[in-house]
């Protein structure tokens, strides 16, 4: 049994976080109503995030929407980065993130949006010693033109903080081929690149390999529903950033009702799966709680949730000498924990 107590203290990197879905609540309210934004049905801090009310992936988003039109200074946005990556990342023993930023929503010019964010990133680690990175999310539902304008913009007002671009929204209403040419911009700049896959085909995920050129997987798990291609990804070691409480709530899981199973499946394939907690609030969830429900849904002990955060690690985009700082520190955490239980279980 993992209790939120042992969950919280697993050290996490954190790869599949949005920054608008990680508002918190008074937040999300107090933000929208000095900008002049309004909510459907006028919902206080209480109701705002009540997941049950999204009727699908659509309702959900256009709430999302809101919260990103209601930034309107670029405090707001050093205010939101910190949030996010204190309240829903150091708090629970997050060393790293790679932010998933949707500039669209907010009538904020991307480069204001992004000195915001770098704001917020540089005091949260001041504070708590988080580190963070900035992965810039197109937005599939809107055309490929503004696709390619978005990462032009990425590439003329580059900062190494922003280590690559995310493709985001409904993959039923965005599907991955035509976005190649921006994904191909962003690789001749040299920026990495992911992208979300949650309702499939598992075609799709070939797609996003060879066409796109990603390095990783956001969700993923109907790649199980094809033998070929999970043997392939397993063959690739494709990272895959599952978020299951939100993928469960929302629908695209592949249950739906607790079991987590596809991530099991994706486990046993011997595919590499990281754990993260998508838009926290939004789903009632937080990185610790994501790791605890997988956890618990499916036996695994700390050892397996502490192998999802070392593929994170595997995964992440920092350079190779930040990469083996992580893995150290990693290690001194395991064989600390380690002693610790061995110290226990002696007296
Ligand atoms: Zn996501």
């Amino acid at each position: 049994m993992i209790t939120r107590e042992v969950a919280q203290s697993i050290p996490k990197v954190s790869l599949h976080c949005h920054l608008l879905g990680s508002v918190p609540a008074a937040t999300a309210v107090e933000l929208a109503s000095r900008n002049g934004v309004r909510f459907p049905g006028d919902p206080g801090v209480d109701t705002v995030y009540n997941s049950a009310a999204y009727a699908d992936l659509g309702d959900f988003l256009s709430l999302y929407d809101l919260i990103g039109a209601s930034l309107h200074q670029r405090e707001d946005y050093r205010r939101i980065t910190y949030e996010s990556l204190t309240l829903f990342g150091a708090d629970h023993n997050v060393w790293y993130r790679e932010i998933f930023v949707t500039p669209q929503p907010s009538p904020l010019p991307y480069r204001t949006a992004l000195a915001g964010i770098l704001d917020g990133m540089r005091d949260a680690r001041t504070d708590t010693g988080i580190e963070s990175r900035i992965v810039v999310a197109i937005n599939r539902e809107h055309t490929v033109t503004e696709a390619l304008s978005l990462v032009e913009e990425v590439i003329e007002h580059r900062v190494d903080e922003v280590l690559g671009i995310g493709l985001d929204y409904q993959e039923v209403l965005g599907p991955p081929a035509p976005f190649a040419p921006a994904f191909a911009l962003a690789e001749k700049a040299g920026l990495n690149r992911t992208a979300h896959s949650e309702n499939g085909p598992p075609a799709h995920i070939e797609v996003l390999l060879d066409e796109l050129h990603c390095a990783r997987i956001d969700h993923g798990y109907h790649v199980v529903t094809d033998q070929r291609i999970t043997r392939r990804c397993a063959d690739q070691q494709v990272p895959f950033t599952c978020t299951p409480v939100s993928s469960d709530i929302g629908g695209y899981s592949g249950s739906g009702e607790g079991s987590h199973r596809r991530i099991q499946q994706m486990v046993d394939a011997g595919l590499r799966v990281c754990i993260d907690s998508d838009v926290p609030p939004m789903f009632g969830t937080d990185p610790s709680n994501d790791y605890r429900a997988v956890g618990n849904a499916l036996g695994y002990d700390v050892a397996q949730l502490v192998t999802f955060t070392a593929n994170a690690i595997e995964s992440c985009w920092l350079d190779a000498s930040d990469k083996d700082t992580l893995r150290a520190r990693l290690a001194s955490w395991t064989a600390g924990a380690a002693s610790h239980h061995g110290t226990e279980n002696n007296t």
